[in-house]
């Protein structure tokens, strides 16, 4: 299956921060990557600004290097890289300052897409935005995108909301979630709603529970004293479990149209039960295999912030009340691994004698690894010796799916900056979707400081606390394991 690749109106992109580790991990390699694709027209322009002193050369030679280091060799062609990297231009600027404004300006051109890219601290997007505006450097048909975390609290959310209201409309605000970049997080949308096969069974009457679990191997060793401030719920769940939920529970959208798809998740957020201290456990990693412990990493014996979090949430809706969703992800676990499990209610009879054999329908969407999707059914356990049951998965790896193609499947942050130019803004955060989602995290987070509440310790590579089976297993259910 050969995807289509339809080539964007030409653009002048700034990446505000061009020569920071986003930058050179995720955002030159990824538009080198639609360049290859073509889809990024060659008279396109792309400006790093950042505050290094430095020259165009000095710029190409970083975004050469960086591409040649995070791009598979494989797609690396020495010609289209250089008439890539012919395109890029540097602007040495500070956000809080004034230099560099005037040389900026003179780069942009006419009637061409602009787009804007913060990649830089959320404390420097009210500073960008306002010197944008206040060199005439942005119009109305401006895009701005900014990196997450977009505040720490909802007061903090609000008040960027504000900071960037003054000078930008919502229509050009793109609030990068990458995980809704992810194909299969699309697909989530596709399958529910160009199916006629899941929606009818979509819901608390089928539906016994759901499972979404984003399981990192990885600890938070070199950037412990950043994520000591944030913790999961903030770095993970406010957002990119948020999203995924969203997008399991929400109502069909009257269109796939932006505010209509983000309309239909914000009722999602808003109908959000607050989640009762005994439905919460959190956990740090202890010290072993020779590497130190969460709090090791984090530079405080201390610390009290969580590197892994389990929540059992309910929705008070007509449509989920009575099936809870179960959430958790962490840190240094056993295996990487990014899933939403949906498990549905037994039959309401069965006419089989081996009920031992019987295992519920689990619909399994797998963000990553194998990007796909599992659907576990019943069948009769092959060969002679009566009617025995045996559940098998119906397997559907987009990988084999889509063939050889499939490999090159765009990254999250390609697709996100080609949107972005495109104009169309649903696969971003609306900032009412984003305070929302923080007015139902906070009183999460107030709740367990003001209880005194510390983690409980988990060994490295494990699933995570004990007490996280016991959220569980107190309702009859159990986790799925935490595997590749
Ligand atoms: P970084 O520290 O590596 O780079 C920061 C960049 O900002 C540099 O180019 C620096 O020159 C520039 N900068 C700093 N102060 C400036 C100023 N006053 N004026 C102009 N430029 C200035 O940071 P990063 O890891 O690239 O992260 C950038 C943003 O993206 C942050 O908001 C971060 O939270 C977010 N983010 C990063 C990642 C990641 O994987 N690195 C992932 C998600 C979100």
């Amino acid at each position: 299956m050969v995807s289509r690749v339809i080539p964007v109106d030409p653009f002048d992109l700034v990446i505000f921060g061009g020569t920071g580790d986003l930058a050179k991990r995720k955002i030159l390699p990824g538009l080198y990557r639609r360049f290859l694709a073509g889809q990024i027209p060659s008279d396109s322009a792309i400006i790093g600004a950042a505050r290094a002193d430095m020259d165009d050369a000095g710029f190409r030679d970083l975004a050469r290097a960086a591409i040649v280091e995070f791009v598979a060799a494989d797609r690396i062609d020495d010609t289209v890289l250089a008439a890539f990297i012919e395109r890029l231009s540097y602007v040495s600027i500070d956000a809080q300052g004034s230099g560099g404004w005037s040389a900026l300006k003179k780069k942009m051109r006419k009637n061409t897409v602009r787009a804007f890219y913060f990649s830089v601290a959320p404390s420097l997007f009210g500073d960008l935005a306002e010197r944008l505006h206040g060199h005439g450097i942005a119009d109305e048909d401006s895009r701005i995108v900014v990196e997450k975390p977009f505040g720490r609290d909802l007061a903090s959310a609000r008040e960027l909301n504000a900071v960037l209201a003054r000078h930008f409309a919502e229509g050009q605000i793109y609030r990068i979630d990458h995980y809704l970049g992810k194909e299969t997080v699309q697909n989530l949308m596709a399958v529910r709603f160009a199916n006629i096969l899941f929606e009818p069974l979509w819901k608390s009457e089928y539906v016994d529970h759901v499972q979404i679990t984003v399981a990192e191997t990885v600890g938070v060793d070199g950037r412990g004293a950043y994520y000591d401030k944030s913790g999961a719920m903030r770095d993970m769940v406010q957002n990119h479990m948020m999203q995924l939920l969203c997008l399991i529970a929400m109502e069909p959208p009257y269109h796939f149209d932006p505010d209509a798809v983000r309309d239909e998740k914000l009722k999602v957020i808003r109908a959000l039960d607050p989640v009762l201290p005994e439905d919460i456990v959190r956990g740090q990693y202890l010290a072993g295999s020779g590497q130190g412990g969460y709090r090791d990493h984090a530079g405080d014996a201390a610390s009290r912030t969580e590197s892994y979090i389990a929540l059992k949430v309910n929705i008070s809706n007509w449509r989920w009340k009575g099936t809870p969703f179960y959430l958790r992800t962490g840190k240094r676990l056993r295996a990487r691994t990014s899933e939403i499990a949906i498990t549905f209610r037994e039959p309401p009879h069965s006419i089989f004698d081996d009920a031992e054999g019987w295992r519920e329908n689990v619909l399994v969407i797998r963000l990553q690894p194998n990007e796909g999707m599992n659907l576990m059914v019943m069948i009769k356990e092959p060969g002679p010796g009566g009617m025995r049951l045996t559940q098998v998965p119906l397997d559907m790896s987009f990988a084999t799916v889509l063939g050889e193609e499939g490999e090159d499947i765009p990254d999250a942050y390609e697709r996100l900056i080609m949107d972005v130019i495109r104009g169309n803004q649903t696969l971003f955060m609306r900032g009412d979707e984003v305070e929302a989602a923080w007015a139902w995290t906070d009183p999460i987070i107030e709740g367990w400081e003001k209880r005194g509440d510390r983690p409980r310790g988990y060994d490295p590579g494990s699933s995570g606390p004990e007490d996280a089976l016991m959220l569980m297993h107190r309702d009859g259910r159990r986790w799925r394991e935490i595997r590749e």
